[in-house]
């Protein structure tokens, strides 16, 4: 039996975690769960699955918890002036596993805490690995932490990478279906209703903006830029609009190995927790004696501006990519609140980015100020623009 904590366990991918949990019950246990903000689906999640450990963001909505918990065995962290609800219950002992399925640069510290303490981190939590990378490597090889990509074209290269050396790697080609407004040339006025209905995929406000700009794909070059150590001209984009190509890796001899499957999230978080083992899904299987067409092609780079921020953060380095992940998060909210138009998202990601000196980050510390120094530069903008 394994031991497993679940961060964001009230949102997609920490609701498609649990299914996974439910279909594997000889194998995984719940021993912490943690939320943001929705105490009732939370205090529902610990009467089902009894973990020891729980805790939510909000400091109102906790007190609510703690008062439907009261009597129960269940310990509810809560932040002190001395220590933080998320990193310790990323920090339980006798756990083997933590899905990070928080959103946003808010999972950092967690995936910093579990992996001090050599665990695996099943990362779903992109936005950790973008705004932090070379640090939170540093920490899983100083104190034996390893990670295991959630994200669907991370776990399918690291799948992949089973064919192949490292120094045999020509490059990755990330796949991505190019969102709802693929094929519209004018994204101006576009309302947010429309921006956050995806064709393939069924996700968290956040990420399903991130697809419409395409930015999910430019956080994803970065990320698989830290994750599997390679530079940024080893990492390119095609646009694959049935997201059954999760993505791919091209070898030195040409030899393309490609991971395919029904655009489900289960799959990638079943091989994370239950890393190495597989196990049967039957939700995933695709049925190629159908009729089914795969159709590649390039992304248009002026279209998305996003792309080429990315490349650029990467090319940087130093803190211009946590400066990236910072100013989209300002933005994406400033979308989603109706305070900004869709085109201003990458605006002030590029104004915010153009703005800040790049400077070397040598620990969490210096992640956690350019982040904030990053939001309010970007937030000045919204309010330019609002
Ligand atoms: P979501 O909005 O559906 O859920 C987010 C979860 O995080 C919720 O449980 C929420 O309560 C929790 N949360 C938010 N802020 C928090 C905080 N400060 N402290 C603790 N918990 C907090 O988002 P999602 O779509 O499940 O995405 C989660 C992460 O996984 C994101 O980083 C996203 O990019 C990544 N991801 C998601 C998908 C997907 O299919 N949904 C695919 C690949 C990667
Ligand atoms: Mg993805």
């Amino acid at each position: 039996m394994r031991n497993i904590v679940i961060l964001g366990s009230t949102g997609s991918i920490g609701k498609n975690a649990l299914d996974i949990v439910d279909r594997n019950p000889d194998k995984l246990k719940v021993v912490g769960l943690a939320a943001g903000s929705n105490h009732e689906e939370l205090a529902r999640q610990v009467e089902k699955y009894r973990p020891t450990h729980v805790t939510l963001s909000d400091k109102t909505r906790l007190s609510t918890l703690k008062s439907t918990l009261s009597g129960s065995s269940v310990t509810v962290l809560e932040d002190t002036g001395f220590s933080n609800a998320l990193e310790e219950i990323s920090a339980l002992p006798d756990t083997e596993v933590v899905l990070n399925a928080i959103v946003g640069v808010a999972g950092l510290r967690a995936t910093a805490s579990a992996l001090v303490t050599g665990k695996i981190v099943a990362l779903a939590n992109k936005e950790s690995m973008v705004a932090g990378g070379p640090i939170l490597n540093a920490l899983a090889e100083e104190h034996g932490g390893k990670i295991i990509p959630v994200d669907s074209e991370h776990s399918a290269i690291f799948q992949c990478l089973q064919a192949g050396k490292h120094d045999e790697i020509k490059r990755l080609v990330l796949t991505g279906s190019g969102g709802p407004f693929l094929d519209r040339v004018n994204l101006d006025d576009v309302p947010v209703s429309e921006a956050l209905k995806h064709p393939n995929w069924n996700m968290g406000p956040k990420i399903t903006i991130d697809s419409a700009t395409m930015m999910n794909k430019g956080l994803e070059i970065i990320e698989a830029a830290y994750l599997f150590d390679l530079p940024a001209e080893k990492i390119s984009v095609v646009i694959h609009p049935q997201s059954i190509v999760h993505s791919m890796v091209e070898f030195v001899d040409g030899a393309i190995i490609a991971q395919l499957s029904k655009p489900d999230m289960r799959l990638p978080i079943q091989n994370a927790l239950l890393y190495p083992d597989r196990m049967p899904l039957d939700v995933c299987n695709l049925d190629l004696t159908e009729a089914i067409s795969l159709e590649f092609r390039p992304p248009d780079m002026d279209k998305y501006i996003s792309l080429k921020l990315a490349y650029r953060a990467l090319n940087e380095g130093g803190i211009s990519p946590t400066v990236l992940n910072a100013a989209n998060e300002v933005a994406v909210k400033a979308f989603l609140d109706g305070r900004i138009k869709f085109t201003q998202i990458c605006e002030i990601i590029r104004r915010t980015m153009d703005d800040l000196e790049t400077g070397d980050i040598p620990d969490l510390n210096d992640v956690y100020r350019a982040n904030m120094w990053a939001a309010d530069v970007a937030e000045d903008f919204v309010y330019s623009y609002a």
